[in-house]
């Protein structure tokens, strides 16, 4: 793989600034009288999207970060195991999980299902991409910058083998 080529732009920096602005708004608007809101980061892909996209909420909150793993194996399902777990104590709270991308959505199902069991007030989801083409799992996200479609994309936390995580903009991956 050739790190130094150019990666072709699919969403640049200005507009994914934009989007995350409108998103924000809706999120402080939706959440005004919440008792409190826990936004969880989902680790590594997220984190950039997460940074950008708690600034620009204008009210309290407190952050925590998740890491998941899902494994293929041979079923369809596969099955998804949390590498790094929450510290916050989120019963009676309003919980946010903030994602990269939702792809087959097995992964944010089944971290949602696993927060639900905490007796949390609420839990949503935000995405910085959806690629509905390829969803398998029963969920959809309530929060949504850009639909995609079905490409490999890397940037803006986005990976290939850990690398263009750094570029400012969502690009796409093609193998040469
Ligand atoms: P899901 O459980 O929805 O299939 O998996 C979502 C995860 O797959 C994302 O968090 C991300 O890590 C990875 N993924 C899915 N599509 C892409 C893509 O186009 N580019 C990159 N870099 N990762 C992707
Ligand atoms: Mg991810």
């Amino acid at each position: 793989m050739d790190c130094k080529r150019e990666i072709p732009v699919l969403i640049s920096a200005e507009e994914i600034a934009a989007h995350i602005k409108e998103l924000a708004a809706r999120i402080a608007e939706d959440y005004r009288d919440s008792p409190g809101l826990t936004v969880v980061c989902v680790l590594s892909g997220a984190y950039i999207f997460m940074a950008d996209l708690v600034r620009a909420v204008n009210m309290p909150l407190t952050m925590d970060f998740v890491r998941a793993k899902s494994y293929d194996g041979t079923t369809s399902t596969g099955t998804v195991r949390v590498e790094l777990d929450i510290k916050t104590n989120i019963a009676g709270k309003d919980v946010l999980l903030v994602e990269d991308i939702l792809d087959t959505g097995r992964t944010l199902l089944a971290l949602k299902e696993i927060f639900l069991t905490r007796a949390p007030r609420s839990v949503k989801t935000a995405v910085l991409l959806d690629k509905p083409a390829r969803r398998t799992a029963a969920i959809a996200a309530d929060y949504r910058c850009f639909e995609i479609p079905d490409l490999f994309v890397v940037g803006y936390g986005l990976d290939c083998d850990e690398q263009f995580r750094e570029l400012p903009y969502v690009g796409i991956f093609t193998q040469t």
